[in-house]
């Protein structure tokens, strides 16, 4: 039975509950104070048989689950890379959960449909990438990477005569992939989704950008048609593929060329860094979160293709769909998925709260902390900096593998900071993404104090 109360009681505890998150994190140790053991034990409970007050299972839910809460809105997380939430886009994404549109269909869902195209014009305008190309919202980079994989194949196929949706893969012309060698995983699995095996991996330079004259040399002995995966934005040095010599080398060669840009596609937002990313334009198709530079809270990735090219790959035509063939696309036609939330609607918000000048500065002021850390670390005796500082990513040896394992676990327990271990180059590192919005002055002065601390 609908009762308008029922929802008032578990909206104003959530509400209470999340607000007295959001003012924990500034305070809390960043690690999780319970692991994942204790937080199993925690939730092993029977399904039990009657039912129970709303309000009364957001506020257990909410009790049960903080001490296993990591507190990655903080502006001293720099793990992985994990943007935070601007409030702008967290109280959009309450109301995309309080409206539950399903978001494929424009007709159907008018407003979605509306405030996702856009988002997506927005978007394509920031990181000057064509107009008119199709901006479609996924889970994440991956989800994004295989739907440009996805169009790539269609296209380099439908060249060779072949009809991959008509036809499949079997007996189809071999496709060859290429990627650059410090590719990241999600890029591999977006090859291994579209049923085209292991990319050759070209040789990339002392910061992981794909060599040009390594990819040319690579194409020579192609045959048939090719996909060419480069990278804005390297996982530990932040760097960016050459675009501007990568990308008419393959093109040359008639492939298509799809960029993972989860973070650093955002490169191009800013005046400062255009250089960066010149000649990103020319590719077909392009994969960025917003989850991560954008902080529009979990989950959102950014799908764009060239043109109308995807919808070779994702349409449907179906009689129950409310769907105009003819007419522009509707979303769900841009992602390999029909039923979604409005996961536009919180980049709308982001980028609607920033403007452009706000963006930029975003941008700009998580390089600047990078620079920032990276200059007071390397400082201290026995921090050597290993990549290049150009973006947002900082990656650090304490020595030997062994002394940077043990200054990372010092680290990490103390709880001031959370930084990611990795491995590079052939070496064991600790890695710094820093990716949220709030991260000031006083953040970077106490993770570098943190860092002396662990460091003995
Ligand atoms: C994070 C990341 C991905 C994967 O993105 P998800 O949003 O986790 O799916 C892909 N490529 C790069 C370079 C990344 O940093």
């Amino acid at each position: 039975m609908f009762n308008p109360d029922d929802y008032r009681a578990a909206l104003d505890a959530a509400h209470r509950r999340a607000l007295d998150w959001l003012e924990s994190v500034p305070d809390r140790p960043v690690r999780p104070a319970a692991g994942i053991d204790e937080q199993e034990a925690v939730f092993d409970l029977p399904l039990q048989d009657v039912s129970l007050p709303p309000e009364d299972v957001v506020t257990e839910l909410a009790a049960k689950a903080e001490p296993g809460l990591m507190a990655m809105d903080s502006g001293r997380f720099f793990g992985w890379v994990i943007g935070g939430t601007l409030p702008a886009a967290l109280g959009a994404d309450w109301l995309v959960s309080a409206w539950d549109q399903n978001s494929g269909m424009r007709r159907a869902t008018p407003s979605m449909a509306a405030i996702e195209a856009a988002a997506g014009r927005w978007l394509l305008e920031l990181l000057g990438l064509p107009a008119g190309s199709d901006v479609g919202f996924t889970t994440g980079a991956t989800m994004a990477n295989f739907t440009g994989v996805l169009a790539g194949r269609h296209a380099v196929l439908a060249a060779a005569g072949w009809d991959v949706n008509e036809r499949g893969l079997n007996g189809a012309p071999p496709v060859t992939v290429l990627a650059g060698a410090e590719v990241h995983a999600s890029m591999l699995l977006a090859f291994r989704y579209a049923g085209l095996g292991v990319p050759y991996l070209v040789d990339a330079d002392d910061q992981g950008r794909m060599r040009p004259d390594a990819l040319e040399h690579a194409l020579e002995s192609v045959e048939g048609p090719v996909i060419v995966a480069l990278q804005a934005g390297e996982l530990h040095s932040g760097a960016c593929d050459p675009f501007a010599e990568l990308v008419p080398v393959a093109k040359a060669r008639g492939a298509w060329v799809h960029v993972d840009g989860a973070f650093g596609l955002w490169a191009a937002a800013s005046p400062r860094f255009a250089a960066m990313t010149a000649g990103l334009d020319g590719a077909d198709s392009w994969a960025t979160d917003a989850h991560k530079t954008l902080n529009v809270p979990y989950d959102c990735g950014l799908s764009i293709v060239r043109g109308s090219l995807v919808r070779n790959a994702t349409r449907v035509t179906t009689s129950y769909l409310m769907h105009d063939v003819s007419g522009p696309a509707d979303p769900f036609e841009l992602v390999p998925e029909f039923s979604r939330r409005g996961r536009g609607v919180p980049v709308w918000a982001a980028l609607r709260s920033l403007g452009r000048d706000g963006v930029v500065a975003m941008v700009d002021r998580l390089v600047d902390a990078a620079q920032e850390l990276a200059a007071r670390l390397r400082e201290i005796p026995g921090v050597e900096v290993l990549n290049d500082v150009v973006f947002t990513q900082v990656c650090l040896s304490f020595g030997s593998d062994e002394r940077t394992q043990e200054v990372t676990a010092r680290l990490i327990e103390d709880g001031t900071v959370w930084m990611s271990g990795s491995r590079w180059m052939g070496r064991d590192v600790l890695r710094i993404s820093v990716s949220n919005w709030s991260t000031d002055a006083a953040d970077i002065a106490a993770s570098v104090a943190a860092v002396r601390r662990a460091m003995g």
